[in-house]
């Protein structure tokens, strides 16, 4: 039998045929008019992909560079800040922050669930200058309150800067940056933007722009003013990705594609397919018996899927790898063989569910050796799909 491989990783994720050629048709040196086209050209793209009035600056780092930027130039030494943590992903704002000397706060949330708010309330104090969050958190499939926590300081008075890791969150989650104000929005290339590894960006509010003026931690190659200042001309301080920056334009231009050419409504679209894929992907893996790890507030990003008594989750993915070369993702750390997470962010339709679910029941009935009836997942997704995308 032929096997395709077939990423369902939450990130990388699967590539865009039409944004890996324009990686590689990307000869171009950066210090030219024709970059500086492209660049202003993908940086507008991405203020509507995120959706806000905010600058959107653009680093060649993975995701955690855009983190990192996220303390190093908004604190100084010594200063408090609260970090909400449910996962992997919470925990590297918590060591962050302790590599830049900040004092930091933790409010946690036991894995597979999301944050309290009462508790973020009572934890919230004045001294505060940053709140540190992801919108999802990738490693345990659980979705946050951004919205909520958002609320949560304006009410409170707070002048703390909301600080909030979308790496998997954009592209699969409705954010009203400016609205809500979030201060600081990051997102990564491998994940829905459709392109591999490589760059970050991130949204700067107002009052992010004005905390950096007395924010003292060290900072060089991600000096986020150095970099507004150079977008403004097209360039950035360093070399560029030049070929990622080309594909991202790409597949820019391929999600509003999907909705007439309309950006705003490409991303919308792209939210609510991570949304109806995550539905489908829940009721079919419940069909089969298994429970899901995170059933209060999943993430649309990706599902995360707790083992049976007795069961590890290596064999899922090993499983799935070698009979159908279908790529998931182990559990991180201390959840490694107790869970396995398939994700459904950027560029996956209906039909890869479907697929993945159909291998599923086969790696449940052979690998697992629980009762399956064939076509059982199958037919629960396409329930859940029928409901959601009307004819
Ligand atoms: C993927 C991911 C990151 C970034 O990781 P990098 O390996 O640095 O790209 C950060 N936060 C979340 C929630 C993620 O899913």
């Amino acid at each position: 039998m032929i096997h395709k491989t077939r990423l369902f990783t939450p990130g990388p994720t699967p590539l865009l045929p039409a944004a890996q050629f324009a990686m590689a048709a990307a000869d171009m040196h950066h210090r030219t008019p024709e970059f500086r086209a492209l660049y202003q050209k993908v940086l507008a793209q991405l203020k509507v992909f995120v959706g806000t009035q905010n600058d959107v600056l653009l680093l060649a780092s993975s995701g955690t560079g855009a983190m990192e930027a996220s303390v190093s130039n908004l604190t100084s030494p010594g200063d408090q800040v609260l970090v909400l943590t449910a996962g992997k992903f919470g925990e590297r704002w918590v060591e962050l922050a302790k590599a830049f000397g900040c004092a930091a706060e933790v409010v946690k949330a036991p894995y597979g669930e999301t944050f309290d708010l009462a508790a973020v309330r009572k934890a919230l104090k004045p001294e505060h200058r940053v709140l540190y969050m992801q919108a999802t958190e990738t490693s345990t499939g659980v979705r946050h309150d951004v919205e909520g926590i958002a609320k949560l300081l304006k009410e409170a008075g707070s002048e703390a800067l909301l600080v909030v890791d979308g790496i998997t969150g954009l592209g699969t989650t409705h954010f009203d940056v400016d609205g809500w104000e979030i201060d600081v929005l990051i997102g990564g290339s491998q994940k829905a933007v459709m392109i591999p590894p490589g760059l970050a960006y991130l949204s700067v509010s107002e009052k992010a722009w004005a905390a950096m003026e007395g924010a003292k931690n060290p900072r060089f190659y991600f000096d986020l003013r150095k970099e507004r200042k150079n977008a403004v001309k097209g360039e950035s301080a360093y070399t560029p990705a030049v070929a990622l920056i080309a594909g991202l334009g790409a597949a820019l231009d391929y999600i509003a594609g999907q909705a007439g050419g309309d950006l705003e409504k490409g991303r919308i679209a792209l939210i609510d397919n991570a949304q109806v894929n995550a539905a489908a992907t829940r009721a079919g893996l419940v069909a089969l018996g298994f429970t899901l790890f995170a059933p209060t507030a999943p993430a649309a990003a990706a599902t995360a899927v707790a083992m049976p008594e007795g069961m590890n989750s290596g064999e899922v993915v090993k499983a799935l790898k070698a009979r159908f070369a279908l790529v998931t993702a182990n559990g991180q750390g201390e959840m490694q063989g107790k869970i396995f997470r398939v994700a459904h962010l950027g560029f996956f339709d209906y039909l890869d569910t479907v697929a993945f679910l159909g291998a599923m029941e086969h790696i449940a009935k052979d690998t697992l050796g629980l009762p399956v009836e064939y076509g059982q997942a199958v037919a629960a997704a396409q329930k859940v799909f029928a409901e959601a995308v009307k004819l």
